[in-house]
């Protein structure tokens, strides 16, 4: 099982597409170590061993399909997207047992190319939190250190792809949960530029924030993963009709990053940051610099200004989505309500989480008539300004480098009752989504003190995701890495 399951992405679907192993071997491997590592981590929500088995001997009987870049290869998805053969709960408990009678446009891509998904990954309610301490079901956990927090609000798919459940896990970053759980376990993970991926299906946070990606334990892994989910989308008017690049071809054509300008903004170097995540961030620009980039300084003067404008917009524009989970069309009702009102009441009360009704509540005050000026507005004319910084730096370098997360994973209970302090884990990567580009988190290596993995970020003009990929690999061969975790046993 430990040779299948070590493999990456791309290694496996080689071996499927030759025959040299059948999908039935590489699902039941998945599995195995899914029995042997879930009771720990605690990374799935549903899954479904019988269907997947099945389908696999169907497959392995029909063969490979050369042009089914994915043809076989087990992975999961974050419980946001819709899917027709699971519940989708969103990590909610007003979700709970909700079938969508359609698929997201993404999950009907991965599928389309011969993709088997084994289950979906718990996740924060709603994909509000940093810790996956805010799923309405349970704690995911650190596959480094049980003790720890996987991150999030994607931390159930980090987990899952760290553990070698599956081969790749596709989660949703709207400030930063897709890098910041990545960078917790010590694997890769892609926020795409907003518009590059469809967002149709994929249940609706912080919806001008939003985007899907994949999350990987190799870049070339995230670049496959991009080539099948990009692309505009019909039923998504925010996609864009932008022509989707070959990622992974782009890879081949850069071994070393002569001529790359790589910008480090000042404000994101700075005191506060652990010294062990200091000293491996610092280690990944040594990296780039040794494969032939020149490192500059940066400003990025409004940077500061990113948790605020984020956390207005975001719980603004969940505040609105979340009007719609009110008993009536979706899941989970109250029964035992004398009126209308009262339903509503009683249904959003007890079937949604502490943190989704503070948000909610404070997304709506942020939105009234009498504040909206002072606080909506000025967080969208600081979005601008953010906006603008990233323009300026760009016009002196190509990528942008910054550590993601000011330490590294923290201890489950640690900061859940201080929600500003969870908050402010998210100072390097909210920006980004406010912003519209895309970033990538690769792993550097273990941290001197913790042991625990540090990642770091790298970022890029809108629609330059390949850049990322094709720096991200070249720093991958030249950095140590993480290895496999070590709190498995
Ligand atoms: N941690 C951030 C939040 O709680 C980001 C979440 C996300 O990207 N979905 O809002």
């Amino acid at each position: 099982m430990k040779d299948i399951i070590n493999k990456s992405l791309l290694e496996i679907s080689k071996s499927l597409q030759m025959r040299q192993i059948k999908v039935r071997e590489v699902v039941e491997a998945c599995f195995d170590r899914i029995d042997q590592t879930e009771p720990k981590i605690n990374a799935l929500l549903c899954m479904d061993k019988e269907s997947c088995l099945s389908r696999a001997l169907e497959m392995d009987k029909s063969g490979p399909d050369p042009d089914k870049p994915l043809w076989g290869v087990p992975i999961t998805v974050k419980d946001v997207f819709c899917t027709k053969e699971f519940p989708t709960t969103c990590g909610s408990k007003i979700l709970e047992n909700f079938q969508p009678c359609y698929e997201a446009t993404l999950v009907e891509k991965l599928k389309n190319a011969g993709a088997v998904i084994l289950g979906k990954n718990n996740m924060d309610e709603f994909a509000m939190g940093s810790s996956t301490e805010n799923s309405a079901y349970k704690n995911s956990r650190n596959p480094w250190n049980l003790e720890c927090v996987p991150g999030g609000s994607s931390g159930g798919s980090a987990a899952s792809v760290a553990a070698g459940q599956c081969f790749a896990s596709v989660g949703t970053d709207t400030g930063g949960s897709i890098r910041q759980p990545a960078a917790f376990c010590g694997i890769t993970g892609l926020k795409p530029t907003y518009g590059r991926v469809s967002r149709f299906g994929l249940v609706a946070f912080g919806s001008s924030l939003d985007q899907a990606g994949p999350m990987t334990r190799t870049v070339a892994d995230s670049a496959l993963i991009m080539n099948v989910i990009s692309g505009h989308d019909p039923k998504d008017s925010t996609s864009a009709s932008r022509p989707v690049p070959d990622f992974l071809a782009a890879l081949e054509k850069r071994q070393d990053l002569k001529g790359m300008r790589i910008g480090l903004p000042t404000q994101y170097w700075m005191e506060g940051l652990s010294p062990e995540t200091l000293e491996s961030c610092r280690n990944a620009v040594d990296a780039a610099r040794d494969a032939g980039a020149v490192i500059v300084d940066v400003e990025m003067p409004h940077a500061r200004f990113g948790i605020a404008a984020y956390y207005i917009i975001a719980m603004a524009e969940a505040s609105s989505n979340l009007a719609r989970y009110d008993g009536v069309k979706y899941g989970v009702r109250d029964k035992s309500s004398a009126d209308l009102q009262e339903m509503y009441r009683k249904t959003r009360s007890r079937a949604l989480g502490e943190e989704v009704q503070r948000r909610i509540m404070i997304g709506t005050y942020v939105l009234s008539a009498g504040y909206y000026d002072a606080y909506y507005k000025k967080a969208a004319q600081i979005r601008r300004l953010i906006q603008q910084d990233y323009l300026r730096v760009f016009e002196s370098c190509d990528l942008v480098c910054a550590p993601v997360t000011p330490s590294p994973a923290f201890k489950i209970g640690e900061i859940i009752d201080d929600p500003l302090q969870m908050y402010l884990t998210d100072i390097f990567t909210t920006s980004l989504n406010l912003a519209g580009m895309p970033g990538m988190t690769i792993p550097v290596g273990l941290g001197r003190d913790t042991g625990l993995p540090v990642g770091v970020q790298l970022i890029a003009p809108a629609f330059e995701e390949a850049l990322t990929l094709q720096a991200g690999q070249v720093m991958e061969n030249a950095l140590p890495g993480v290895g496999t975790p070590t709190g498995l046993g």
